[in-house]
């Protein structure tokens, strides 16, 4: 079963579909999770968890679709949905309206998050939640890892010296936080102001609605959104290993996307530029 658009971003891989105002889901298979959930294809339906960042219907209207296609699927292990706390009891209601129409329930439950909550989704990984400036209450989320690090006094030690403390029990590592993946949804710019360290998550996926003069940069600013000239003007600012532009305009046919950004990128970032657009000439749909 195929996605509409697929990246490799190092290590990970964001597959799924974000266009402004019609419909975002992505699905980072490695780590179990989809951010948001605007329609759902089948082949993403049997995500474990679900981040939802905020109430529009582009990005949560696509929650019973998932919760059916679960159902057909065979798949029994609840759905673990994690949403901004002030939209979750309407999510419930229209969940519960869905299961009183066809007669039966769904498997799934859901967490309400706000700025600051951690959850556990992996031995060593955590997601972290983060408020997000948009036009209505919305997070971001953030997967995480703790990892142990040699402390640089010791760096110089061979690996048995190593070895031979590390197994009496020495306080020779120290534990240190890595961010793996960050999405903040829907957004303006200064998301990066407020949270800097998104600058240093290894994969940033960023929505850029806009790229050029068909919209200006405050209007973006008013919509909620950012503009591709507000990216370029902080490039040098990115310290991330990729950068993944997604959300964009239907205004821009897919190619149009690729040849703005490549074009405007060019020597800009450190960070790999990726953009999240399917091979077709026209968006899915
Ligand atoms: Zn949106
Ligand atoms: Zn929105």
């Amino acid at each position: 079963m195929a996605v509409p658009c697929e990246v490799q971003a190092g290590q990970i891989s964001v597959r799924g579909i974000s266009l402004g105002g019609v419909m975002t889901c992505m699905q980072v298979p490695q780590y179990g999770v989809m951010f948001d959930v605007g329609h759902c294809y089948r082949s993403l339906a049997s995500t474990p968890r679900l981040l939802i960042t905020h109430g529009h219907g582009d990005h949560c209207g696509g929650l019973v679709s998932m919760l059916s296609l679960r159902l057909l699927h065979g798949q029994t292990e609840p759905l673990d949905v994690y949403a901004p706390a002030p939209i979750v009891d309407a999510l419930k209601t229209v969940v519960r309206s869905y299961e009183s129409i066809q007669g039966h329930e769904y498997a799934w439950r859901i967490t309400p998050v706000q700025p600051g909550d951690e959850f556990v989704i992996g031995q060593r990984r955590k997601v972290r939640v983060f408020s997000t400036p948009h036009v209505i209450h919305t997070v971001g989320y953030s997967v995480f890892e703790t990892v142990n690090k040699l402390k640089d006094e010791f760096k110089h030690l061979p690996g048995a010296e190593i070895g031979r403390r590390k197994h009496a029990g020495e306080p020779i590592f120290t534990s240190i936080e890595r961010t793996l993946v960050s999405f903040p949804g829907d957004t303006t710019i200064d998301v990066l102001e407020r949270h800097p360290e998104l600058l240093e998550s290894k994969v940033l996926i960023l929505e850029t609605t806009y790229l050029d003069e068909r919209r200006t940069a405050k209007q973006c600013l008013n919509h909620g959104h950012v503009h591709f000239d507000q990216v370029l003007e902080r490039s040098s600012a990115f310290r991330n290993e990729h950068l993944v532009f997604t959300h964009f305009s239907q205004s821009y046919r897919p190619a149009e996307v690729v040849e703005i950004i490549e074009r405007r990128s060019q020597g800009r970032f450190t960070p790999q530029i990726h953009t999240l657009t399917p091979s077709t000439r026209t968006w899915p749909g």
